[in-house]
């Protein structure tokens, strides 16, 4: 079709770097025909019949089959939702909780918000009062659990991804688990996984005590139903001589795909968004001076889309034309790109990782596992046989460099978060708890450990504090934020600032950008905002000053400044919506505003107070340690205390990250002396 065209402005003072496209093809009668030919249809009455007689239903099939977007409506259709209840579908990621909602209301014809909804943290479009399918990710579902503990407003709830591993799925699998005990007839669970483990998924709900008989009474026990995808031969590539540099190496690929493969799309799966944006921008830039520009779609997807850009990241590319698409691991199962022959793998993935030794949380670039080597792959043989390009060689695959399978969630992460919310559920003994997969020991016991220090723990024992814990498991932030806000509105009389530090943290970005060809000017304006303080104090003068910036005035005030808009708006919602929790639990509007003005020892004393475990000391060297010794960690480039020639002696920070070092970022100075006294369990005044 000829009606559409297409907008190559690349944004110069934003951080999004897209060309855009627009396409207005869709419409309702093809979007028919596309539901009924996804393998999932085929299996309808099936499912149905199989969801009428038993309590749990785990189904497999290949990504793309249509268990997201087709099985919740599916289940509206035949009824399940007439008695005013609602059918949830979880999603590990929180953009294709977004994506799945917007297609389903596409498909179903209906607003977005309306029958069809999602909710994700610190962002939704549902109504309670007529929202049937509501996409929402695991962690939310977990949090409604707060409020209405046998999940009453649900008639089915689909754990979808289940073979990611979440710590939310495994932990949401425990309490479905327990909670079919007391809604045996009228709850139903469906477990959706591409991966073929079901078997455990149908031990797990089947073990057990009194549950299993009582279930069987009225229902049959877990049930398994595959959907037989289609999946074409994928020809797999790998490199000869391993790579150094896995971002050049995929833009190599895409250009030579384009020059030398016949039509199909090309998905290029890389570790970050930081990865994408300049892979994005390399490829726009080598395909200018190859004379390839106008012969490709370039699109990123990764977190933090806005609604537009979702919807292009699936718009056909016109006949003429290749769609690239740069991906983080969101496309390898969650969310499906039709049109795509080649993929490119670099085969990296970036993962949080915890030591519960030192106590740091990290972010870390690694290889991925073999089975996520084969998901990848199979993304390029949907529609016909495809090929895929993985940027390393089969001796690495081959050896120990590539797991068999990822590392579940509840064997590598901070278990704090969880244990918080188990026991505002009311789970007293831990230990015994019906896990999916019993985490490590050392990790419970480093997760209690934390929790007590931050003062969430009555001493000596496993329960919640009135006036603190309890409120922290409300608050839907890691524990160390949402101490810095109960600490900011308790004691230190800050909280104006501290929510525009943890709305900054939440989101983790950096708020300045630095547009190609005008670092200078940049970094001159960034000096506006620096503070000798640190990167938070600095982000915090930025959102504040955005603030108090009329709203019709803030965009181009931000291009003004080189700041990001879509950041300091997204802070400044969440900051609002941290604001109204504090609300609901009681502070008053005046003691929310309360600011600490220029006094900015207090907020710093105050993030020290949530973020203590990540103290650490200068040393000689320019580099900083923990208190307690371990690695070696260095203050992030992106820091503004990074060029500083007298590095402050004591900092915390927010979040550590290896790349070639293990950097620190989010980075602010400290007084030593205050530990001691706002963390007496962890630090004693030597
Ligand atoms: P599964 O859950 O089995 O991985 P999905 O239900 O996610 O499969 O996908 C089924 C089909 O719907 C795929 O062909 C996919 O391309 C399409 N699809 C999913 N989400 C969207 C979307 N937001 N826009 C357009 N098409 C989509």
């Amino acid at each position: 079709q000829e009606t559409t065209t297409r907008d190559n402005r690349i944004p110069s003072n934003d951080d999004d770097v897209f060309i855009r496209y627009f396409n207005d093809s869709a419409n309702e009668s093809t979007i028919e025909d596309q539901r009924r030919q996804l393998p999932a249809f085929s299996h309808k009455m099936q499912l149905l019949y199989a969801i009428e007689k038993h309590s749990v239903v785990i189904v497999v099939g290949e990504p793309g089959s249509g268990k997201s977007t087709q099985l919740p409506q599916y289940l509206y259709e035949a009824g399940w939702s007439v008695n005013g209840k609602t059918i949830g579908c979880t999603q590990p990621r929180r953009i294709a909780a977004a994506m799945l909602a917007q297609r389903v209301s596409q498909e179903m014809g209906v607003e977005l918000g309306t029958t069809v909804g999602y909710s994700v943290r610190f962002s939704d479009a549902y109504n309670p009062e007529t929202t049937r399918i509501k996409y929402l990710t695991d962690g939310t579902l977990i949090r409604e659990c707060l409020a209405d503990p046998l999940l009453s407003a649900y008639s089915v709830i689909m754990v979808d991804e289940a073979q990611d591993r979440s710590i939310a799925t495994d932990m949401l699998l425990a309490l479905l688990k327990k909670i079919l005990r007391k809604r045996k007839n009228d709850l139903r669970v469906v477990i959706s996984s591409a991966s073929l483990d079901a078997e455990r998924f149908r031990s797990y709900f089947d073990s057990n005590d009194d549950a299993a008989t009582t279930m069987a009474d009225a229902l049959g026990s877990a049930t398994i139903i595959s959907i037989s995808g289609r999946l074409f031969p994928v020809d797999v590539h790998y490199l000869t001589t391993p790579c150094e540099n896995y971002l050049a190496a995929s833009v190599d690929a895409v250009l030579n795909i384009h020059k030398n493969e016949p039509t199909g799309d090309i998905l290029v799966f890389l570790p970050g968004e930081d990865d994408i944006a300049q892979a994005l921008a390399d490829t726009l830039e080598l395909s200018r001076s190859g004379g390839h520009l106008g012969s490709m779609v370039l699109v990123a997807l990764s977190a933090g889309l806005s609604q537009e850009e979702q919807k292009q990241v699936f718009d056909p590319a016109p006949a003429d034309k290749r769609k690239v698409v740069f991906s983080t691991n969101v496309a390898e199962t969650s969310v499906t790109i039709d049109g795509i022959v080649y993929v490119v793998d670099c085969g990296f993935v970036k993962q949080r990782v915890f030591d519960p030794a030192t106590g740091i949380d990290k972010l870390v670039t690694q290889p991925i596992s073999k089975s996520s080597a084969v998901q990848r792959a199979g993304r390029a043989g949907r529609t016909r046989s495809g090929k895929v390009y993985r940027l390393y060689t089969y001796e690495s695959f081959k050896s120990g460099l590539f797991l068999r399978h990822d590392v579940p969630e509840i064997c590598r992460l901070s278990l704090a978060p969880m244990v918080l919310t188990l026991m505002a559920l009311g789970v007293s003994n831990l230990v015994r708890f019906d896990y999916f997969q019993p985490p490590p020991p050392e990790l419970l016991s480093h997760a209690l450990e934390h929790l007590a220090s931050l003062g969430a723990l009555e001493p000596g024992r496993a329960v919640l504090t009135p006036g603190f814990g309890i409120y922290l498991a409300e608050l839907p932030l890691d524990p160390k934020l949402g101490a810095c806000l109960l600490n900011a509105v308790q004691k230190f009389g800050c909280l104006r600032e501290a929510l525009a530090a943890v709305a900054m943290l939440a989101i983790g970005s950096d708020p300045f950008v630095v547009p190609s060809g005008q670092r200078a000017e940049a970094e001159l304006d960034k000096r506006d905002f620096m503070v000798q303080e640190g990167d938070v104090l600095t982000f915090v003068n930025a959102l504040v000053a955005y603030q108090e910036t009329p709203a019709k005035l803030r965009s181009q005030w931000c291009r003004l400044h080189f700041l990001s808009s879509r950041v300091l708006e997204q802070a400044d919602r969440i900051s609002r919506q941290l604001e109204g929790y504090l609300v609901r639990m009681g502070y008053t509007r005046e003691r929310c505003r309360q600011s600490c003005g220029k006094d900015f020892s207090r907020l710093q004393k105050c993030l020290a107070s949530g973020l203590f475990s990540n103290a650490t000391k200068l040393d000689v060297d320019g580099s900083y340690r923990l208190f307690r010794g371990g690695p070696t960690l260095w203050i992030h480039p992106s820091s503004v205390l990074f060029p500083e020639p007298a590095k402050p002696k004591f900092v915390v920070f927010a979040e550590a990250m290896e790349t070639t070092k293990l950097y620190m970022r989010g980075v602010t100075a400290i007084d030593s002396t205050w530990l001691a006294e706002v963390a007496p369990h962890y630090y004693s005044v030597e």
